[in-house]
């Protein structure tokens, strides 16, 4: 799966995208013996500053109309979306999202569907009071949101279907981990130490837990 990120703020969403589970499924790993393992996503980002031809490379404006706030250019946005994926020859496993909290309501099944469908997934990031709204229309490109409040920008947006999308592609998790969404969880954990001390209280693992009933576990974890 491969992830192209229209921003103006790169450098917030790097570092995310390197660490743990996400950077290490744009490595090729070394196996043992042969085998190697290959990069399972890639996340690539585009700087709509680069691609803002006038004098200061701006990159927004007043709205038509009136009102508040600023308004993105189309034009850098639509010439990082060709230097993206202009050139794939199979369009229909290209899939354009501009990040919006009046989008449609992004879930598990949505990331699912996402990672089963296409190979590279465009994000579109916006600032300031949001993106002329010629791109949409010219990208057929669909208005995803990721919950029911406002952000400063679409990174954190863009950067939560990144993980959740990569999730569903195989092989960037562990199999233990893999089932999570499958199976019964109740949120209920422990790990060492079986008692804890603090502010001179001790707290205690439930002895379910410690049990070794897996039955038991199971069940206990159904009751919460
Ligand atoms: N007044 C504007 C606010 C734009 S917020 C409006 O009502 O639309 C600035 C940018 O942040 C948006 O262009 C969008 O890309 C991003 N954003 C903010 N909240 C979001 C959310 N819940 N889901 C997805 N993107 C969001």
């Amino acid at each position: 799966m491969h992830f192209h990120v229209i921003t103006l703020f790169k450098e917030v969403c790097e570092a995310y995208t390197n660490a743990s589970v996400l950077g290490r499924a744009q490595k090729t790993e070394k196996g043992k013996g042969a085998k190697h393992r290959g990069k399972k996503i890639e996340v690539k980002y585009y700087n709509l500053r680069d691609f803002a031809k006038n004098k200061h490379h701006k990159v927004d404006d007043r709205p038509y109309g009136g009102g508040p706030g600023m308004v993105m250019y189309a034009e850098p946005i639509l010439l990082a979306w060709e230097k993206a994926v202009g050139r794939k020859k199979d369009q229909k496993k290209v899939k354009t999202l501009i990040m919006s909290p009046r989008g449609k309501k992004f879930d598990t099944a949505m990331a699912k569907k996402l990672a089963e469908k296409y190979d590279h997934l465009v994000l579109i990031s916006g600032r300031y009071e949001g993106i002329d709204s010629r791109v949409k229309k010219i990208l057929k490109a669909e208005e995803i949101s990721v919950g029911d409040y406002v952000l400063t920008g679409g990174e954190l947006p863009a950067l939560a279907i990144i993980d959740s999308v990569s999730r569903q592609v195989p092989g960037v998790l562990g199999t233990f981990e893999s089932l999570e969404e499958e199976r019964v969880s109740s949120g209920e954990m422990y790990t060492r130490p079986e008692v804890l001390e603090y502010k001179k209280k001790k707290y205690k693992v439930p002895p379910v837990f410690l049990s070794g009933n897996h039955k038991e576990i199971e069940n206990r974890k159904l009751s919460q």
